[in-house]
């Protein structure tokens, strides 16, 4: 199965052309779509949930017609929006048999089981009585995934999911999405690389809509290897000055001091060591070539 995305551009009433011209193709598995806030991610991601029109483009899941059938789209979709909202003084298992009711799963007996096992999927079993509202972050979005999965979709959208979820939460989150069967497309929307490094085969780095980077993780880190150097810096003018002369990928705190990891094809000299490239190397370094825009 092969989602392909052609040519999609949309401009919101305000003039902000938030998709230009974009093209991906995402096959079976977790696909990464990686970027900042505002780079458009949750734009594609309505669209292709049909929650939204694209101005043009197309969108064709195999040789179904995205924008063109979207009822048809729906009965195989499975979607987490970025903000989930429920019903907060509805048990779990309530608001989940009532979500199941509107995806269609009509038969009571085959809609008990979906319910239970999908709350044991999402180990939700044994809260399945407690109000929504009094669910943790992680909890809610185990519930948004469980809710996501009724009917057995073939393409799940999950729309920065991580996001607020303390570690453990996250770590368990990630762990049930990447347990999601094999067969189905997966599209995982974040600004956080970790996300994409840990779950995603395949990944595309989105910004101000257009896509900088089509590549497995490892591809784009590969790309980089015997090219990332590191250095720990003094003071502000101490980083002035490798800005100017090198192309200084990211800045980061590190005991109180200021370490840069630069891109340079050769040594750089002056105190710089090598380091290993990582994929927030690889991001940082597809963003800031993007900048002069
Ligand atoms: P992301 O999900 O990557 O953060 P979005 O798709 O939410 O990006 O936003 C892309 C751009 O479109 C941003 O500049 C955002 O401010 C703008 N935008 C998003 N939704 C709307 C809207 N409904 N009306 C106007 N502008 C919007």
């Amino acid at each position: 199965m092969t989602l392909k995305i052609s040519n999609v551009s949309k401009t919101y009433p305000n003039g902000v052309r938030a998709l230009k011209n974009l093209s991906l193709s995402i096959g079976a598995n977790m696909f990464g779509l990686l970027g900042p806030n505002g780079a458009g991610k949750s734009t594609l991601m309505r669209t292709v949930a049909t929650l939204q029109d694209a101005d043009s483009g197309e969108i064709w899941l195999d040789d179904l017609d995205v924008l063109q059938r979207k009822d048809q789209v729906r009965r195989i979709l499975g979607y987490l929006p970025q903000e989930f909202g429920v019903y907060p003084k509805m048990p779990a298992i309530d608001m989940l048999d009532h979500l199941a009711v509107m995806k269609g799963i009509l038969n009571r007996g085959e809609r008990k089981d979906a319910v239970e096992s999908l709350l044991r999927q999402t180990n939700l079993w044994e809260y399945r009585k407690k109000k929504l509202g009094t669910f943790s972050g992680g909890m809610k979005q185990r519930f948004g995934i469980a809710q996501a999965l009724l009917g057995n979709p073939q393409l799940i959208i999950v729309d920065e999911p991580t996001a607020g979820l303390d570690p453990s939460e996250r770590n368990r989150f990630l762990n049930l999405l990447s347990s999601i069967g094999r067969n189905v497309i997966v599209i995982l929307s974040t600004h956080i690389v970790e996300d994409v490094r840990e779950l995603c085969s395949r990944m595309a780095i989105i910004h101000n809509g257009e896509v900088l980077v089509e590549a497995p993780p490892s591809e784009a880190v590969d790309a980089l290897r015997g090219r990332m150097w590191r250095k720990s810096l003094a003071n502000e003018a101490e980083l002035a000055a490798v800005q100017k002369s090198l192309q200084v990928v990211s800045t980061h705190l590190l005991g109180g001091a200021t370490e840069a990891r630069i891109y340079a094809e050769s040594d750089p000299g002056d105190g710089f060591k090598a380091v290993e490239a990582s994929l927030e190397d690889a991001y940082f370094l597809a963003l800031s070539r993007q900048k002069p825009n």
